[in-house]
């Protein structure tokens, strides 16, 4: 039996335009950051490291000039991936698996928190980081930490329950989390491949994504899962299901 939490990992407020193209700028949208803990028999798994947190006291300097223009960060004390682990009465050490879903600011930005940890990241999305640096932040991901390079889809803990998912599109290794035990129905946790429910609906294709053909296909894998297995998809950026629900130290399942 798996148990999953969600963790708070903050806010980020930005032009509603980033998300839905379509939309005149001006209006500010203010959505979700996550994180979610996995623990299994075989050791706990965290899903994304969420925002560093000098984002919120100097955000030029961590963030960059392009992205703090774009993104400001709001959080509270006790919002962000340590935080709420500690909630659980849970350390950084005790994390034995770190998925990044990829390598946006969002997403991996207390990577360095987790030393001890095995990062599990897609091999297209480590040579994108590697290749194209201007488009990530080297202080989230380039430092000396376990990363072991998966290619394509990936059963962690070896009994089907934890799979990894290539998502590409957003960017060029992306991968979602697929609990397909231990949640009735399924779950399936997709990050940026999927900001939010209307995203899927209408498949909207944000700013700055990296290849829209694939992004597209992987929205329809993602929708086919939805539609056709049942599978639940929390997805990575969606305020209103965010608020429904349940979160660390309630658990989700
Ligand atoms: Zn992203
Ligand atoms: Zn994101």
């Amino acid at each position: 039996m798996l148990r999953i939490y969600a963790l708070f990992c903050g806010a980020l407020e930005f032009d509603r335009q980033l998300f839905f193209p379509e939309n005149a700028p001006g209006t500010p949208l203010v959505v979700p950051v996550s994180s979610f803990l996995v623990e299994h028999v075989g050791g706990r798994l965290l899903f994304d490291t969420g925002i560093h947190c000098d984002a919120l006291t100097d955000p030029v300097g961590r963030l960059g000039k392009r992205i703090s223009s774009l993104f400001s960060v709001r959080s509270g004390a006790g919002e962000g991936v340590v935080g709420q682990l500690a909630s659980l009465g849970l350390k950084p050490d005790d994390i034995r698996y770190v998925v990044n879903s990829h390598f946006h600011f969002d997403h991996c930005g207390c990577n360095g928190s987790f030393p001890r940890a095995q990062f599990l990241v897609q091999r297209a999305e480590l040579a994108m980081a590697r290749a194209e640096r201007k488009r990530y932040n080297a202080m989230d991901w380039d430092l000396p930490l376990d990363y072991r390079e998966i290619d394509g889809e990936h059963d962690v803990f070896g009994d089907g329950s934890v799979v990894l998912l290539p998502t590409p599109g957003h960017t060029a290794g992306h991968q979602s989390l697929w609990i397909r035990e231990g949640g009735r129905p399924q779950m399936l946790m997709t990050g940026d491949a999927c900001y939010t429910r209307e995203h899927l609906e209408k498949t909207i294709l944000p700013e700055g994504t990296y290849d829209a053909p694939q992004m597209a296909h992987s929205m329809g894998v993602l929708r086919s899962l939805r539609d056709r297995k049942g599978v639940a998809l929390l997805y990575g950026h969606d305020a209103e299901q965010w608020q429904a629900l349940p979160r660390a130290p309630r658990p989700l399942n």
